[in-house]
């Protein structure tokens, strides 16, 4: 069964460290191939030709075509589950069968280790019968196996593979938890996350309306009267009251005074889409802070805005209509904040004295 893997990156990655370590071992046999060859180079020189293509030659050869068709396989990250297991169990019997009188069975361990980059018992159980039949087909098939090892030293072989597997098997279930603690964890610290920007907005927004609250509004006009101040930026502020909104309350009540709030907010925010910076400064008194706009600029949204609210009619107030007064100063160089919100204000006063619905600049 051969799958194309779109998802499965972390595996390809897995894959990758397999065949790292299948690489290895075929260095690691090639070297020790060489100092075997040696050695008999200094003693028995006659069967060296023979030595050279059955315990050098083929297991290398066997190797390599195995680490290149995983490789293959891996380039075009087609996911074959068992794959990495059986060429394991490959690769390990190619160096057993090369190599049959010198004792090497506990190179079939190579593919259950393997199995626990995968943490995954069926991989583990898998690799665990593949191996030992393997074995037992290599003992039964070549007598020079079956004479080089004693019944001793083949029931340890069967008694370590099991034990291995119990151990292997324990470091798999000790990894599972500690994945299970770690993706807790991770899962705590996105919750966490999010409850942070959930926070930092509630601090910054007023919960009504949506705009900013009288905290950042204050922020925003320190910090831009000063940047105004260093750099003769432009700049205008204008404050905006809702007329007569004590009556509302009164007559309406204030569930109908809240959605009059809103619907007043919803204005702002859709008028001040660009630099402005539209906040409910406290009660039914909200702020606009106009950055690098020109005071005539400014004027002509505010009396957008103002015009769109006086022609709504709101049906919590019976279909009657409700209108605002704003006072607009411009920020004169080296002006304080205060001062800039104290000019804004009182021509705001001067707004609502003069008979309201206006702007007064
Ligand atoms: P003016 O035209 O001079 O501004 O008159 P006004 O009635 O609007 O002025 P005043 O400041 O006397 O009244 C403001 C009222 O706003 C008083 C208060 O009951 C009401 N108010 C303040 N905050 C809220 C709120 O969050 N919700 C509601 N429904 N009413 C509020
Ligand atoms: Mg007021
Ligand atoms: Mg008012």
């Amino acid at each position: 069964m051969f799958v194309r893997v779109e998802r499965g990156e972390s595996r390809h990655h897995l894959h990758r460290k397999v065949l790292n370590i299948y690489w290895t071992v075929l260095m690691i046999s090639i070297v020790a191939m060489l100092i075997a060859w040696i050695i008999k180079l200094q003693t028995n020189a006659d069967d060296i030709p023979q030595f050279l293509v059955t315990s050098v030659a083929i297991p290398t050869v066997v190797q390599l075509i195995v680490i290149i068709v995983i490789e293959i396989v891996h380039y075009y990250k087609i996911e074959w589950p068992w794959i990495t297991i059986l060429s394991g169990t490959l690769i390990a019997s190619a160096l057993m069968i090369a190599n049959k009188t010198i004792h090497i069975q506990y190179i079939f361990l190579l593919s259950m280790l393997v199995s626990l980059f995968y943490f995954s018992f069926k991989q583990l159980y898998i690799a665990f019968v593949v191996n030992m039949a393997a074995f037992t087909a290599i003992y039964m098939m070549y007598s020079e196996v079956r004479e080089s090892m004693s019944s001793f030293e083949i029931s340890a072989f069967v008694f370590i593979m099991i034990g291995m597997l119990f151990i292997l098997r324990s470091v798999i279930d000790r990894g599972k938890e500690i994945l299970a603690d770690h993706t807790r964890m991770v899962k705590k610290e996105q919750e966490l996350l999010v409850k942070q920007v959930l926070m930092d907005r509630m601090l910054k927004v007023d919960a009504l309306t949506n705009l900013y609250n009288h905290k950042t509004f204050h922020e925003y006009l320190d910090m831009l009267t000063e940047q105004s101040n260093r750099n003769s930026m432009p700049l205008q502020l204008a404050i905006l009251d809702i007329d007569n909104f004590k009556s509302i309350n009164d007559t309406f009540g204030h569930t109908a005074g809240d959605a009059i709030l809103t619907k007043v907010a919803g204005v702002l925010s859709e008028t001040f889409v660009q630099n402005e910076i539209a906040a409910r400064y406290g009660g039914e008194e909200f702020a606009v802070i106009f950055p690098g706009v020109a005071a005539t600029e400014a004027y002509m949204l505010l009396e957008q805005a103002r015009e769109k609210i006086e022609q709504l009619e709101h049906e919590e107030l019976d279909g009657r209509k409700v209108t605002v007064s704003i006072g607009l100063s411009m920020h004169q160089q080296g002006q304080s904040s205060a001062q800039l919100f104290t000019d804004a204000d009182s021509l705001l006063y001067n707004a609502k004295r003069s008979g309201k619905n206006k702007t007064v600049i």
